[in-house]
């Protein structure tokens, strides 16, 4: 049977082109959600329409490059070094980006962006128009053409005016904003506008109505009778990939390395580009909070910040690249030792296996498991023989019980006979098997047992997102994929786009609002297994069931129903 096409058409194509000679190029697919998503999408066949993120002034090399990429599905758009400038660089990373997640333009580029602004519109609007070329010319009768993102706002009325029945939906992967409109968009029959949320479908709806004056109905915004429709259907991941991806040698071998790297401390994941809208000073300076505050974790807790580099030649993310690091060196100096400091900032990207590593590496650490052990050892043996020294040797003859409640100083911290000899199981170890230094040596303390308040040993880590705004958040999504055998906790953004989603499993916080992100990080750490499990389980049944393959079915089976719709109406 004769599938379906499907153009999606997005500002970068998911291949990184690099030039090998006059006519020679190597491609690498960059197989990012998007890519997964269609793969797994039987339907119909795909085909991609973008910028390659090259230069390529000549003719010998675009022919070349076009040659290439057509056995990867692929059709260059080939936009020249000045229209990037103006459009990429400036009207959609200068102007779009920061308006849609709430940011102030810098203060300094204020002036020269009101200068530049009409140029980088036209820009703007040309650019649009150059992807509408390569779209009209591939056009086939009876495609989808599925635009996104906030580069291509323009792209769909350039569409309709070359043929005002080519099925078209634009997708936007960022917030919408409230009350900000435009101007830009074009509304017409056979045309769908889909958000991640209802928030941002609703302030589309309202934009229009308020600003444009439009009428908006229960399905979109009616414009003299033609209905645009809008909606909200959010992304999701490929979760099956990266569940697969936990049992690859590889990465097992990535797991190992940083397990070993950090064994005996909790490892606390930060995954994120270093944007402003990601909250990355907030979040460290929230952990310096919780450190300040919790004397007893700063040697045993590490925060592991992936900062991915973007947009680097701007003057703000160089800004922001070295406030981050000045507040790192600051926090670890703070409270580093001579052996290891509490954050480990890394200004670059990680492959996929690599990156799968570190959302699973929060496993159970067996030398923590043990101090653990030890602590609790400790607590139950003072609780039952106070003021006597505890030797492991005598162990068998010890008479745990959960008694606890006459010691004032360890009251309620609930630790059992149960708790110890199940903590000795984990590490699979006989009670004759332990060694009395591992406990003196580690200072045990009553503060110890207390923080270890909860019924049962604890081995789980946490990944903090804590983004400004944020469209959706995937990092939060693929964390969740990873954990179902540790049910790591997650902390996220009430400002992500996937707060929506992941919220009653995840601790939502205000990541403007340290103190709160800094006891949500304790919250995390101490959580008792039983609410860890309920939490993870809510979290991973989402993640698992609103996969990126729905969501690419959900936009093509809504189009064609809306364009079906449409036929009849008339
Ligand atoms: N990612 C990656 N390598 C890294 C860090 C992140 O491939 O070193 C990927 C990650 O798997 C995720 C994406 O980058 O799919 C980030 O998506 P998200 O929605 O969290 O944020 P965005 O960067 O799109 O704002």
């Amino acid at each position: 049977p004769i599938r379906q096409r499907l153009l999606v058409v997005a500002n970068r194509l998911p291949v990184s082109a690099v030039r090998r000679g006059e006519d020679c190029w190597s491609l690498e697919i960059s197989a990012g959600g998007l890519v997964s998503a269609l793969l797994g999408v039987k339907e119909f066949e795909a085909r991609w329409i973008g910028w390659a993120g090259v230069n390529v002034p000549d003719e010998v090399g675009q022919r070349a490059l076009t040659r290439a990429l057509a056995e990867k599905r692929c059709i260059p758009v080939f936009l020249d070094e000045e229209i990037v400038h103006q459009y990429y660089n400036g009207y959609c990373n200068n102007i779009l980006w920061p308006l849609f997640h709430y940011l102030g333009l810098p203060q300094e580029d204020r002036l020269a962006t009101t200068r530049s602004f009409q140029s980088q519109f036209t820009a703007y609007q040309k650019a649009n128009q150059m992807f509408a070329d390569v779209v009209n010319k591939h056009y086939e009768e009876g495609d989808v053409v599925w635009c996104h993102d906030y580069h291509l706002m323009f792209l769909p009325k350039c569409l309709k005016d070359y043929n005002s029945k080519m099925k078209v939906g634009w997708f936007l992967h960022t917030p919408f904003p409230s009350s900000e409109i435009h101007g830009l968009c074009h509304l017409d029959q056979n045309y769908y506008v889909h958000f991640h949320t209802y928030d941002y479908a609703r302030h589309f709806v309202s934009a229009c109505t308020r600003i444009l004056g439009l009428e908006g109905t229960p399905e979109g915004v009616e414009d003299q009778g033609r209905l645009t429709r809008v909606a909200a259907f959010p992304i999701g991941i490929d979760s099956e990939r990266f569940i697969r991806a936990l049992e690859v040698p590889k990465v097992q071998e990535h797991i190992k390395e940083l397990k070993e790297r950090f064994s005996g401390r909790k490892v606390m994941l930060g995954v994120d580009r270093l944007d402003m809208i990601k909250g990355i000073p907030q979040k460290i300076l929230a952990f310096e909070k919780f450190l300040e505050e919790n004397p007893y974790w700063r040697d045993k807790v590490v925060l592991l910040q992936i900062a991915v580099p973007t947009r680097t030649d701007v003057p703000e993310y160089q800004k922001l690249t070295s406030q981050v690091h000045e507040i790192v060196g600051r926090i670890n100096g703070r409270f580093g030792t001579l052996t290891a400091v509490p954050i480990h900032h890394l200004d670059r990207s990680l492959d996929f296996h690599a990156l799968c590593a570190l959302y699973a590496v929060t496993e159970l650490d067996e030398k923590y498991a043990l101090y653990q052990t030890s602590y609790i050892g400790h607590a139950v043996l003072e609780n039952n023989e106070v003021g006597q020294k505890y030797d492991y040797t005598k162990r068998s003859s010890i008479n745990f019980d959960s008694g606890n409640e006459s010691n004032v100083e360890n009251q309620g911290n609930g630790l059992t006979s149960d708790h110890f000899l199940e903590s000795l199981d984990l590490l699979r170890l006989e009670p004759s098997q332990l060694d009395s230094s591992i406990c003196t040596s580690n200072a045990l303390s009553y503060h110890a047992a207390g923080l270890l308040s909860s019924s049962r040993i604890q081995i789980c880590d946490v990944a903090l997102v804590t983004s400004l705004r944020d469209g959706m958040n995937l990092v939060s999504y693929e964390f969740v994929a990873c954990q179902d055998s540790k049910r790591g906790v997650l902390i996220l953004s009430e400002f992500a786009g996937a707060a929506q989603s992941l919220g009653a499993g995840a601790i939502l916080v205000n990541p403007w609002n340290i103190t709160e992100v800094a006891s949500a990080i304790g919250q995390a750490l101490n959580m008792p297994a039983e609410e860890r499990e309920k939490r993870h389980r809510h979290n991973f049944e989402h993640v698992t069931t609103h996969t990126a393959q729905q969501w690419a079915e959900f936009f093509v089976s809504e189009l064609n129903d809306t364009v079906i719709e449409a036929q009849q109406r008339i």
